[in-house]
């Protein structure tokens, strides 16, 4: 199985990918949470890439397209995968077709999750991530037992650094003018799937559970 979440910031991607990975035992390839981890670790390209991530620019397409290659060129990620917030431009999508037809393989489904601007501004103030295991809470609707601290793994909670105003605005904008147009481009291959993103955490799983099942 071999499928991609899609949507804009705050959608639920992350917790809806969580998800799925855990029940179907794939390899989830965040390109997000990779640069992430590799600034975390004083990588080179993690600190490059948080330059862009924190203002809510995109990474360059080169940098981003490199880091996926690599790892879809892992022998964990030949059969499935779950890929999350890759693409998000027109080149990283020829990009990526190029990288599965080299691999003999297509992707089954994409996971487009809907919500609204309104909706979408609130569940990013509203974020809090570990910075040891990097789940995701959420200070109305995922409250942590205690307050500023995980309850997987007792790491301590912080906010991302481009869950600002400013940056979500930003990335909403681009999300709009350089992602949206995507869509298009999977739903003319007919792979695409519409989710209601502003359902409550297990109702949402539950429709993209009923897609999964008929793949
Ligand atoms: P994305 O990966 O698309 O940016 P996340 O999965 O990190 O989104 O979710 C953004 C925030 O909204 C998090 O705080 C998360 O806990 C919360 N959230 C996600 N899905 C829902 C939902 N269905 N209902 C309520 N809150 C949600
Ligand atoms: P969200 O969906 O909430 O924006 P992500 O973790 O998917 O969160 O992405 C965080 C940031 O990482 C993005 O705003 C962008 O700066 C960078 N990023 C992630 N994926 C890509 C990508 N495919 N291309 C370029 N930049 C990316
Ligand atoms: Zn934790």
């Amino acid at each position: 199985m071999k499928i991609l979440m899609m949507g804009p910031p705050g959608a639920g991607k992350g917790s809806q990918s969580a998800k799925v990975v855990d029940h179907y035992d794939l390899p989830s390839i965040s390109t997000g949470q990779m640069f992430r981890d590799a600034y975390k670790n004083g990588d080179p390209i993690g600190i490059e890439a948080m330059k862009y991530i924190k203002k809510g620019e995109l990474v360059s397409d080169d940098i981003t397209n490199e880091i996926v290659r690599l790892r879809l060129s892992k022998n964990d990620a030949e059969n499935s995968f779950l890929l999350d917030g890759f693409p998000r431009t027109v080149a990283q999508a020829a990009a990526l077709d190029g990288m599965l037809t080299k691999m003999g393989t297509k992707l089954d489904a994409v996971f487009n999750i809907l919500s609204s601007n309104d909706v979408l501004f609130e569940r990013m103030e509203q974020r809090r991530v570990c910075r040891s295991c990097d789940t995701t809470y959420h200070l109305k609707f995922k409250i942590p037992k205690e307050c500023g601290v995980c309850d997987k793994c007792g790491g301590e909670l912080y906010q991302r650094p481009d869950d600002t105003l400013e940056s979500v605005k930003r990335r909403l904008e681009i999300y709009e003018t350089k992602t949206r147009p995507l869509l298009d481009y999977y739903d003319k291959k007919g792979i695409l799937y519409h989710i209601n993103g502003m359902q409550p955490f297990d109702n949402v799983y539950n429709d993209i559970e009923l897609v999964i099942r008929d793949l």
